[in-house]
């Protein structure tokens, strides 16, 4: 699993995907850049998105909210006092942690003691193998599982009731259940809060403090009843933004996951009070299915109901991802009830309410909300996308399986040769399908070779032009996954491609 994870980062950063920020000065701990074709991957994840969230629906809109707004907005979203983290130093080692962080790593470890079980039985058992009867009947499985509820559940009513000593205690019994994690030495358990601070205005005391967004939600509910009354939105609606969010994050690692600066893709959809749980399940099950859509493999997903939530929310789950280091949050949906609308309205004085013209009566929405993080979309298609592959005649390839519709290039343009014109004829190619799709031109190596990188890059398509391309307007077509090439007229490739990679 570490070394699937080094590969990935090390892939990353050799085919131009992703670079440490400021690399030249040793970098900056948990910023990230994205590079030449990371940029592409981005922007296609972030366009499908959109698609289907805004596009497909009639009934939701975009917008794009400024990063910085004024700072009584994040005293009416509780932020200023509520959006902490608990943080505890290990003394020995001087690291930091995120106390809850720590204790899901040791839940998820007791879930992985319990699948290996589960998998060893099953093999041992075969078609006779039932997994339900197993996981509550074997006495070591169930010993597990419970300890892991049990433990989950004490950290979210220690946090939830804010009582802090109970969390280390959770930690330090932790580590005599799993005493393969060592023991350590460790200081009390402090709040810390993630905004990111800075100041609008020249002066030292005209200046005002201001905070970078935490989340981009916050500049669609301040603008819930611009949109409403200039599109003239119906209930339910829903408004969607992408966009940079700011979080000085207390355990930066694993790469893009957990960054300092990311971006998130938001939706919130305001309903009647009393179907936000109607909307909630929708939402739910639309978001799994979006992310299904991609082809990365059901069994790679799965919900985590939360037991604690948020001060501003109803009901709340996660869709989480198999990332190389385990199941974790990949993408957020909460019923956050109609807290922040009220909250705006209590500090701002002006009214935040829908009038619905069938009842003749106000109304303070409901929302229920989808909050994906797209950095950690990346890692989630890249990592998985990122494979070795054994072939029939013994060597090895590394291909990165993207979905098509993602990937940063869609196909590669190759004359076989550097001379007798067919570098010219690969050129002619590209004027045609450039206005369609990204496409790369290559004729550096042997034609084996640049097969490869292309397929370390992700690209569905090589186009290779050869001799007989000059006598009969026909070209080899290479496909990425299959490795088979047929024989096509030019003027049937734009077709084949649309038809792969098209939203
Ligand atoms: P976590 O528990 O992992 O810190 P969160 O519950 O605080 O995440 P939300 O506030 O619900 O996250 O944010 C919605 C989404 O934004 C998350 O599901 C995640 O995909 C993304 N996200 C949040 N924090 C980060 C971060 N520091 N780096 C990258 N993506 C993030």
């Amino acid at each position: 699993q570490d070394d699937l994870f080094k590969n990935v980062v090390s892939h990353a950063k050799e085919y131009g995907f992703i670079f440490p920020s400021s690399e030249i000065y040793d970098g900056l701990s948990a910023v990230y850049d994205y590079a030449q074709n990371g940029v592409e991957l981005k922007k296609n994840i972030r366009e499908y998105w959109w698609k289907s969230m805004v596009q497909m629906h009639e009934n939701i809109v975009g917008l794009d909210a400024a990063i910085l707004m004024h700072p009584t907005t994040w005293k009416a979203s509780g932020h200023v006092d509520a959006f902490n983290d608990p943080l505890i130093d290990n003394k020995d080692s001087k690291k930091r942690y995120r106390a809850d962080v720590l204790i899901e790593d040791y839940a998820e470890k007791l879930n992985q003691k319990a699948e290996k079980e589960i998998e060893k039985a099953a093999v041992r058992f075969g078609e006779a193998f039932n997994r339900e009867e197993f996981i509550t009947t074997n006495t070591r499985v169930v010993e597990y599982l419970s300890k892991k509820n049990e433990i989950l559940a004490r950290m979210a009513k220690s946090l939830g009731d804010e009582n802090l000593e109970d969390v280390k205690a959770l930690i330090e019994e932790l580590e005599i259940a799993c005493p393969e994690s060592g023991s350590r030495n460790w200081t009390e358990v402090k709040q810390f809060n993630l905004m990111f601070g800075t100041k609008l205005g020249a002066s030292a005391d005209s200046a005002m403090d201001l905070y970078l967004r935490p989340e981009t939600a916050q500049g669609i509910f301040v603008n819930f009843l611009n949109v409403q009354k200039s599109g003239r939105m119906k209930i339910p609606f829903g408004i969607a933004q992408t966009g940079k969010a700011f979080r000085n994050e207390i355990v930066a690692r694993q790469f893009i996951f957990r960054m300092r600066e990311f971006e998130q893709m938001e939706m919130q959809f305001f309903v009647k009070p009393g179907e936000e749980m109607k909307w909630y399940e929708y939402w739910k099950n639309t978001r799994l299915n979006w992310h299904l859509s991609l082809g990365l493999g059901r069994e790679n997903y799965r919900f985590h109901d939360h037991e604690k939530l948020a001060h501003y929310a109803n009901a709340a789950a996660d869709i989480e991802f198999n990332f190389p280091f385990g199941f974790k949050e990949l993408e957020g949906i909460h019923s956050r009830t109609d807290f922040d609308l009220k909250a705006h309205e209590k500090f701002s004085g002006k009214k935040m309410q829908y009038f619905d013209t069938e009842t003749n009566a106000n109304y303070t929405p409901y929302v229920v909300e989808t909050s994906v993080g797209l950095d950690r979309m990346f890692l989630s298609v890249f990592a998985t996308s990122l494979k070795e592959e054994a072939l029939e005649d013994g060597s090895t390839r590394t291909v990165l399986q993207l979905p098509s519709v993602l990937a940063p290039t869609k196909a590669a343009v190759l004359p076989l040769v550097k001379k007798d014109g067919l570098p010219d004829v690969a050129r002619k190619i590209i004027e045609e399908l450039k206005w369609d799709f990204n496409v790369a031109y290559d004729e550096k190596d042997a034609v084996g070779r640049r097969y490869r990188r292309q397929d370390a890059l992700g690209t569905p398509f090589c186009i290779t032009v050869d001799h007989q391309t000059l006598e009969d307007e026909t070209v080899t077509i290479r496909h990425r996954d299959s490795m088979k090439q047929d024989r096509v007229n030019i003027t049937d490739l734009k077709s084949i491609i649309e038809n792969e990679v098209s939203m």
